[in-house]
């Protein structure tokens, strides 16, 4: 596998061309943005642990049938993945109230849904990735509707999949952002990643933040944060 030029560089990513046209390389670097860019930093060692950790849960997604855009680490901070055209959505499931959810309604933080949600943003930085629904969805053709429902029952199967996955690390999945694309032929895989930057996680004992919050809130112990939680993972995936 060779490695060509760069084709996009994101806030978190670098996308690199290679001589296979249905495969890239992402190599995850260690800023981190908030607020939609107006928010920047670097988290010291923060694209080694996302790159790992998104690699390991994309690993057990594929197992339980979920496809992926994964194909194969290749380092420390670079993968290989098939190439995809995204979804232009952000497909957000919540299991506990937080985050926009909070902010938008007044609602307080940390309380337990009966049903997981799922809703959409559409991934436009201009317009600050505003929420969507599924017929404003449809009516600009971003997906069909065959796509949205694949789509949903996707990011529905992966909330339980990893809630359960992270419960046994003593951890409480409590929100998380999924992008999809499509392959060449159309089938829609999972793409992107899952981190603490995608991803709320709770120490289930103590209500510990252990992801991206840390930053966003100036919290503090930012790095310790995303250590501690990779260290959770490894652990229980020895
Ligand atoms: N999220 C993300 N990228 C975004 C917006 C949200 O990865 O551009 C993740 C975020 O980390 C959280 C979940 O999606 O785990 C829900 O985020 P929310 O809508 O509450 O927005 P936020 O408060 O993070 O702006």
């Amino acid at each position: 596998m060779e490695k060509r030029e760069q084709l996009y560089e994101g806030k978190a990513k670098k996308v690199y061309a290679t001589d296979d046209p249905e495969k890239l390389i992402v190599a995850y670097k260690d800023d981190a943005t908030a607020f939609n860019g107006k928010k920047k930093g670097t988290i010291a060692g923060k694209g080694i642990i996302n790159n790992r950790m998104s690699n390991r849960l994309m690993g057990r997604l594929e197992k339980a049938g979920i496809p992926t855009h994964l194909v194969e680490e290749l380092s420390e901070r670079e993968t290989l993945v098939k190439r995809v055209k995204i979804v232009p959505l952000e497909v957000i499931v919540r299991n506990i109230s937080a985050g926009s959810f909070c902010k938008r309604y007044g609602f307080p933080e940390g309380v337990s849904f009966d049903e997981p949600t799922v809703e959409y943003s559409y991934k436009n930085d201009e317009l600050n990735d505003p929420l969507i629904c599924l017929p404003h969805i449809l009516a600009m053709k971003l997906a069909t509707r065959e796509e949205m429902d694949a789509i949903r029952d996707y990011a529905l199967r992966i909330d339980a999949i990893l809630r359960d996955f992270w419960k046994g690390c003593g951890v409480t999945l409590v929100d998380f952002k999924l992008e999809f694309g499509r392959l060449r032929d159309g089938t829609i895989v999972l793409a992107d990643e899952i981190s603490p930057d995608t991803c709320r996680l709770w120490d289930a004992a103590t209500g510990k933040k252990l992801d991206k919050d840390r930053f966003r809130q100036d919290l503090g112990g930012v790095e310790e944060a995303y250590g501690e939680i990779m260290a959770r993972l490894e652990a229980a995936d020895a």
